[in-house]
């Protein structure tokens, strides 16, 4: 059984749909991040998910119990779910110790447990503090402290590594992997639009675009087989190109590719950056003319300098890792290696 189950769930804000027919199931101990553009849905599922907002249609159930469906809606704090959302709710006049110590209180937890949250999330000299006295990565991690205080089943996470800069996000990702070592029942479920932390921490990625789960799978499985365009478009996989395929081949500005499907309906074809490689002016074979528009530094990736190049063929816009100097405004020849991959959606 999932301990977390979406079925069905449909949410609109009067005119505008924020999430169609979501289905999602989540398992104990996984952690899941919903990733994908703004307003593609993510937080208005984290809310429903905690109760702080009832959908149209659907129903969500946490553990054996339905949480939420059309005449049910069980209070957030009787969820088994905790949350870390972008506002954190501390209380002003509380200092961290006994926030903390509270929320268990509350929860009917051993107060024990308020203290060994303190340390764990690195608070423990600062306990008798206020949130005002703290900054706001010490915030982040009292809010974190609190919501794990009820020890909840489920932990909910908006953003946790939004507005922090890249120590204090190495901070919160080393708590939660510790967390998740001494609770590894505890399933997370965070929204994010980061990807590469997301990648690093998810046990799977939940894509949303326009209120629609496009593909829910382990990061390796998507960069693998994009389920769709969006998704494709979502990672900056490499260039898509509207295209049919024809028996297994597909008509494109490279020439007619190989394609990994046979025929079909009109869809898009994903050629991947690291299948484009630049080849002498003039060659024939699956290969275009473009020019290069400008160099773009990516600072050191495994501790190489990396620099990917903008350039433009015919109308298409692509970026691409190129080995060798480009000078902007030079011609370029660029081949496709390899069959390309076909996203019908
Ligand atoms: P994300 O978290 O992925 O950025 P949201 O869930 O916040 O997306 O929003 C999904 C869609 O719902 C957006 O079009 C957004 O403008 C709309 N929306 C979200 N909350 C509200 C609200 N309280 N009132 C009206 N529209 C909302």
């Amino acid at each position: 059984m999932a301990l977390v189950a979406l079925e069905a769930v449909t949410k609109s804000y009067g005119e505008t749909p924020a999430l169609r027919d979501v289905t999602l199931r989540i398992e104990d101990g996984e952690v899941v991040t919903l990733l994908g553009p703004s307003g593609g849905g993510k937080t208005t599922l984290l809310r429903i998910m905690a109760g702080l907002e009832k959908p149209d249609f659907g129903t969500v159930t946490i553990g054996s119990e339905v949480v939420s469906d059309n005449r049910t809606l069980v209070h957030p704090r009787k969820r088994g779910v905790g949350m870390v959302f972008q506002d954190l709710g501390l209380w002003p006049h509380v200092t961290v110790e006994a926030s903390v110590r509270l929320t268990a209180e509350a929860n009917k937890v051993d107060v024990k447990i308020a203290g060994e949250l303190i340390e764990m999330v690195g608070l423990g000299d600062k306990a008798m503090r206020y949130p005002h006295q703290l900054s706001g990565g010490e915030q982040q991690r009292l809010a974190l402290a609190r919501a794990l205080a009820g020890e909840p089943e489920v932990l909910l996470l908006d953003e946790p590594l939004a507005n922090l800069d890249a120590p204090l996000r190495e901070d919160i990702l080393a708590i939660l992997s510790e967390l998740h070592r001494r609770r590894p029942g505890m399933a997370i479920v965070a929204a994010s639009h980061q990807q590469e932390e997301a990648i690093e921490f998810s046990s799977r990625l939940a894509i949303l675009a326009d209120g629609r789960i496009e593909q829910c799978a382990p990061a390796e499985d998507i960069f693998k087989e994009p389920a769709s365009r969006l998704v494709a478009a979502f990672f900056r996989m490499g260039l898509l190109i509207p295209a049919t395929p024809n028996c297994g081949r597909v008509k494109t500005p490279f020439g007619d590719l190989e394609v990994d499907a046979d025929s079909g309906a009109q869809g898009w074809v994903l050629v991947r950056s690291e299948q484009l490689e630049p080849v002498p002016e003039g060659s024939q074979d699956n290969a275009a003319s473009g020019i290069v528009q400008e160099k773009i530094f990516r600072g050191n990736v495994a501790g190489q300098p990396e620099s990917l190049y903008r350039v433009k063929i015919g109308d298409i816009i692509t970026r691409v890792p190129l080995s060798g100097e480009f000078q902007k405004g030079a011609g370029i020849s660029l081949r496709v290696n390899g069959p390309v991959k076909f996203l019908e959606k």
